[in-house]
This record gives structure tokens, sequence and C-alpha cells, in this order.
């Protein structure tokens, strides 16, 4: 009874361990399509300054649009690009459309205004990182301090020396190094003073519970207290709710990024975007007044 009982196990397990398998190919070979005929695109989410919402620069995601021309989110093909190793083309392919589109708008507004791109782990410990990052600002003529790199705790943690000088090299050329999701991995915090890291991103999973649940509120606390106190910016994101940016700005002077000032848009929409400023930004999840 009991061997037969395992069995089954085995067989149900087999069966999961199949349809991943199947899945994991599919998307990468939806994924390799859509390098190969262009259907990747970047968007771009807004984020505001917590003092008076005003938009400081943005965060690039990249996005895939499938046969149907429908938007695929990162979430869904992010961890099989990583493992292909599709990210390295992607990742080149994003820095750069990146850099072009926030020069553009800069050019065109006459703003300060930033662009943060994600960097896995793959691409941050290749050799070529810093000619490739210094290669898409030179071609798109994006200042240095204006471009910011998003790394994530086990990314700095998989990271050698010879990544570390790359850093430093960029960092010290003006590039501002982030360190995203922070509270999820499992950097020793010795990290932030071996890296030349500039700001934290809190991550979402704290910000979402953080006006229901303590333990999040205190994480969150922690968070932009350790930030102040290293000198470093931080930026809370997945900010849905007035009140979550409520609690937020009363913690001292710090950014934002959620649903409730914008969600991530695609680059032809920025102008409006930032002529109508994000306090009038369409908020699906809060349309409550800012209330300042
Ligand atoms: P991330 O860097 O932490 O980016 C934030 C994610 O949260 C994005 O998901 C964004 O759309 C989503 N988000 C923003 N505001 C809110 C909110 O208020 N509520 C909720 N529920 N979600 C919000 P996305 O675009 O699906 O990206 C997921 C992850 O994939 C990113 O997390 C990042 O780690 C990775 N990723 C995205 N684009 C790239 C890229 O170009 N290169 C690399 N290497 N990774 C990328
Ligand atoms: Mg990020
Ligand atoms: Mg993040
Ligand atoms: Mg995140």
């Amino acid at each position: 009874q009991a061997k037969r009982l395992g069995k089954d196990r085995h067989a149900v397990y087999d069966e999961h361990l199949h349809e991943q398998t199947v899945e994991y190919q599919r998307t990468e070979a939806a994924l390799r399509n859509a390098l190969d005929e262009q259907r990747l695109a970047v968007y771009f989410q807004p984020i505001v300054d917590l003092a008076d919402d005003h938009v400081v620069g943005f965060e690039a995601l990249v996005r895939l649009r499938d046969e149907t021309g429908r938007i695929v989110t990162a979430d869904r093909f992010i961890a099989v690009a990583e493992q292909s190793g599709l990210i390295v083309p992607i990742g080149t392919w994003v820095l750069q459309e990146s850099c072009r589109t926030i020069a553009a708008l800069r050019h065109r507004t006459g703003r300060p205004l930033t662009v943060a791109v994600n960097l896995a782990a793959q691409q941050a410990s290749r050799a070529d990182l810093a000619d490739t990052v210094l290669h898409a600002l030179g071609d798109t003529g994006l200042p240095t301090e204006a471009l910011t790199l998003e790394l994530t705790e086990s990314a700095l943690l998989e990271a050698d020396d010879a990544t570390l000088e790359q850093l430093v090299r960029l960092s010290e050329l003006g590039v501002v190094i982030g360190l995203d999701d922070f509270g999820t991995g499992y950097s020793s915090l010795t990290y932030l003073r071996r890296f030349p890291v500039s700001h934290l991103k809190v991550d979402r999973s704290f910000v979402s519970g953080m006006t229901s649940d303590s333990g999040d509120s205190t994480i969150v606390r922690a968070v932009v207290r350790l930030a102040s106190d290293l000198g470093l910016e931080w930026i809370a994101e997945g900010v849905e709710t007035s009140e979550q940016r409520r609690e937020l700005a009363a913690m001292g002077p710090g950014y934002a990024q959620g649903y409730l000032f914008s969600r991530p848009v695609p680059a032809d929409q920025l102008p409006g975007l930032l002529d109508r400023g994000c306090e009038l930004g369409h908020r699906p999840l809060d349309a409550g007044p800012l209330g300042r």
C-alpha cells in the first residue's frame, strides 16, 4: 500500500516537473521570437519626490508584445530570461532603448530626468559591463548621472572583485547604483559599504503591508532609517494608496513609485504624463485626494 502511494506521488511529481519544463521551453521560445522579431518594449514608471509629488525620473521595465499584440509584464518571463542567458542581449537592448528615450525626453522638456535600469546578476558579472553601459550613454548622449543601475541584493552577493571594480568605475564616472527589493535578500549590511550604492528601494512586499501590519511598518521604518543614517536615498516601491504615501512622506525626505502615481507606461505617453503631473494621474486602486 505504502509503496503504491509512493509511486503515485512520484508520478504526480514527474508530471508536475514535466509541465514546468514545457512551460519553461514555451516561454524561452516566445522570448527568442520576440527578440528576433523586435517585439520587446520598454515601459517607464515615474518615480516621484514624496515632498511634492513631482516626477524626478523613471524606472525602465521590459515588456514583451505577444503575437496577438498583448503586452506581457516582466514578472512573467524575467526568470526564464535569466536562466536561459537571454537576459544579456535583452538587457543591452533595454539599456540602449532606455537611455535613448530619456535623453530625448530631457531634451524635449529641459528637465533633469533620470532613468533606472534593472541589471541582472549575469549582466553585472560580465567583463564588458562598464563598456556596454558607457557605450549606451555615449551613443544616446545621456549624461552618466542621469542613469541608475538597479541591482538586487542577490546580484551583489554573487559579485566578485572584478564586478565590484566595474561598478566602482561606473560610479566614479557618475552612474548611480541602487539596491533593488531591499530587505528581501540575504545581503549582509557590509555590502552597503563595500559597494558604491547610493540608494535603497524598499521592497513592495513591505510597503503593501505597512498600513495594516505592524511588522511590515517596522521594516519600512528600519530601512528608511538605515538609508538616511548611511547618507543614502530611499525609494518606496509599490505605493498604491494615499495612506501609504502619507505615512512614507512623514518618514522624511524620500521618493516613491507605484500605481498610486502611475502604472508603467510606453515611451510615447511620457510627455503627456509629465504635462499632467502624477498628482492628476489615474489611480486605479485609490481614487481619493492626496490630501496635503
Ligand atoms: P522590480 O525592479 O522590483 O520592478 C517593480 C515591479 O513592480 C514591476 O513589475 C512593476 O510593474 C511592478 N509595480 C510597480 N508599481 C506597482 C504597484 O503599485 N503595485 C504592484 N502590484 N506592482 C507594481 P514588472 O515590470 O513585471 O517587473 C518585475 C521584475 O522583473 C522587476 O522587479 C525586475 O526585477 C525585473 N525586470 C523588469 N524589467 C527588467 C529588465 O529590463 N532587466 C532585468 N534584468 N530585470 C527586469
Ligand atoms: Mg527595479
Ligand atoms: Mg524593485
Ligand atoms: Mg520588486
